[in-house]
């Protein structure tokens, strides 16, 4: 049935690719792509052939009321490069728009980046702050580390392997210590994910700048220890003891 359906697709292992999602890629009167070359591939390997349109940052103003127009006909599908569309790719204004016109949202769910990370990490998963890529500039990086540091929640962020040093010891300096994690290349073949405090993975990525895709996680800030009475009184004795 017409409409726009929104289509995870896989991050590194074609296996990744739901049956529903590989259906509704086949059989799609149009596919808004964000890089036609890369979702051409994808169709080969389920062996379909579909009209593109490329749909990305810098012509998605141009191309989205044509795209609106058409949804009362078509079964339009949208994709990223991969993962899910709108985590940190192009969509959410297009979803915007056509719910205004009233077509149908369907939305198939799949692979992300962050939340497989956040699953790999072994930290708090139970609240956690998706914070996208952070600022390439130090200044602008360090002013948004800094509005996100009494959050308690875990933060899920994405990055380059040449930024990953650089970035670590952002986070190290603007959070204090904190559990981290850093996963590599997920769902492929050299997949990784390390472990560490921020400032022992920024030791280690400091002049070692990885390949391949990467997601960083970080553990909340740790619980402040309770201030109980007697203890701080216990404190207070065992430091007049100490003074000379
Ligand atoms: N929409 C995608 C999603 O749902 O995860 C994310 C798109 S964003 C432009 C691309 C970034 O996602 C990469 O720079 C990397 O930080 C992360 N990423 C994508 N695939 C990954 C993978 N297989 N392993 C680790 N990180 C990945």
């Amino acid at each position: 049935p017409p409409g726009l359906y929104i289509v995870a697709t896989p991050i590194g292992n074609l296996g990744d690719l739901s049956p529903r999602a590989a259906d509704i890629l086949a059989r799609a009167d149009l596919i808004a792509a964000e890089d036609t070359r890369v979702t051409a591939k994808l169709l080969r390997h389920i062996g379909a052939e579909r009209p593109m349109i490329p749909y990305h940052d810098h012509n998605a103003d141009r191309v989205r009321p044509g795209l609106v127009a058409r949804l009362g006909g078509e079964a339009i599908a949208l994709v990223s490069d991969a993962g899910t569309p709108m985590i940190s790719d192009p969509g959410f204004k297009l979803v915007r728009d056509a719910r205004a016109a009233g077509h149908a949202i369907v939305t198939l769910p799949g692979p992300c980046a962050a939340i497989a990370a956040l699953t790999l990490a072994g930290l708090p998963s139970d609240r956690f702050l998706f914070l996208g890529f952070l600022p390439a500039k130090d200044k602008a990086r360090g002013d948004a580390i800094a509005e996100v540091a009494a959050i308690r929640a875990s933060l899920i962020l994405y990055e380059s392997g040449p930024r990953l040093g650089a970035t670590l010891a952002a986070l190290a300096a603007g959070l204090g210590p904190r559990e981290a994690a850093v996963a590599r290349e997920i769902s492929k073949a050299f997949e990784q994910c390390v472990t560490g405090t921020l400032d022992a993975l920024a030791a280690r990525y400091a002049d070692a700048p990885p390949k391949g895709e990467i997601v960083i996680v970080v553990g909340p800030p740790g619980e402040a220890p309770a201030a109980d009475p007697d203890d701080v009184e216990a404190m207070l004795r065992a430091a007049l003891a100490r003074m000379p």
